[in-house]
């Protein structure tokens, strides 16, 4: 069924200059050895608390960021190192949608003008007549009518807003969009209807996304397969249908916290002691033992203390990083 993967992230790593008030400071590594790939079609969602890496993986999938290390592979070529100029064929395949709609949106620029700009600068069209077509085509897609053409962004509310972001995006007829934090700024009350109208737009125009998200509902509602990342590393890979029988105590803190997610369950959420260690300074072993209620429950063995482990297959969907699981 499956032939290749539209976008494959091998042994990716990115990290950050440290800078401190007195000079240079240990590196934040941000990724760290992440391998994940996207199929055709397939939506994969990116989960874990903010500061994760989650929006850094999502900004090196579209190459917005060049890795430190290891490959992105889309359609089967090596993008990590291209330049802006080699890249520009490429921006058409892949498109980022962003949380905050209205600073991603140049106020100065009415509807029409945002909507025109990808489709010029990609010469998608020949002449008035057709950029006029294919923006009200665009504009149907996303559902807003023709009246917001000569409209600026601050007249319109939060979710129209995320739906020009979106209308703008499939603008250059992308074959993968990557969300981030797609609804986290709308009203619980609009976020359906832009998860909804992604779905839609997935189903008709044939897209694959990669959704990154804080919020596990809305990573279950949307998503085939969902990452989980833990201080820039993916900690559990495994598929929705999954979701019921996590295998690394970090995913089940997370699915615990999300009352009728988890029915396999008992209802009170786990709590992990402490915060989440400095990406600049990760602890050794797995980075996830000094938080980890396995690792207490065990015995403190030295090995999670002593080795990473790594991400390894239990099902053809399901991958999971932890000595014990
Ligand atoms: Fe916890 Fe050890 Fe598994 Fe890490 S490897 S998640 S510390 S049990």
């Amino acid at each position: 069924m499956r032939d290749a993967p539209l976008l494959t992230l091998q042994g990716l790593r990115k990290y950050f200059p440290g800078r401190g008030l007195l000079g240079p400071r240990a590196a934040v590594r941000a990724v760290e050895d992440v391998t994940l790939s996207v199929w055709p079609g397939e939506t994969v969602g990116l989960v874990g608390e903010s500061g994760c890496g989650k929006s850094t993986l999502g900004r090196l999938a579209v190459r917005l960021l060049r890795p430190t290390a290891g490959q992105i592979l889309l359609q089967g070529s090596d993008i990590s190192d291209l330049s802006e100029r080699q890249l520009r064929p490429l921006r058409r395949c892949v498109q980022l949608i962003f949380q905050d709609p209205y600073s991603s949106l140049n106020p100065r620029m009415s509807v029409r003008q945002i909507l025109a700009e990808p489709l010029r600068i990609h010469r998608l069209v020949r002449g008035r007549a057709e950029e006029e077509e294919r923006i009200e085509e665009l504009l149907a897609q996303v559902g807003l009518r023709r009246d917001a053409l000569s409209r600026y962004p601050h007249e319109f509310s939060g979710g129209q807003r995320q739906r020009i972001g979106i209308a703008r995006a499939l603008a250059v007829r992308p074959r993968f969009l990557v969300a981030d934090e797609p609804v986290s700024a709308l009203d619980v009350s609009i976020q359906a209807q832009i998860i909804n109208l992604l779905c839609d737009l997935q189903e008709r125009e044939g897209l694959t996304y990669l959704i990154i998200s804080h919020d596990l509902r809305v990573i279950e509602h949307m998503c085939d397969r969902i990452a989980v990342m833990y201080l820039g590393r993916l900690v559990e890979v495994l598929s929705r249908a999954e979701l019921v029988s996590p295998r690394h105590p970090y995913t089940e803190a997370l699915l615990s916290a999300v009352p009728g997610l988890d029915r396999t369950r008992p209802l009170h959420p786990v709590m992990l002691p402490g915060e989440p260690p400095s990406p600049a300074a990760p602890p050794p072993g797995c980075v996830f033992h000094p938080r980890c209620p396995r690792y207490e429950l065990a015995g403190r063995p030295a090995i999670c203390r002593e080795q990473p482990p790594a991400l390894v297959a239990l099902g053809r969907t399901h991958q999971v990083a932890c000595h014990l699981a």
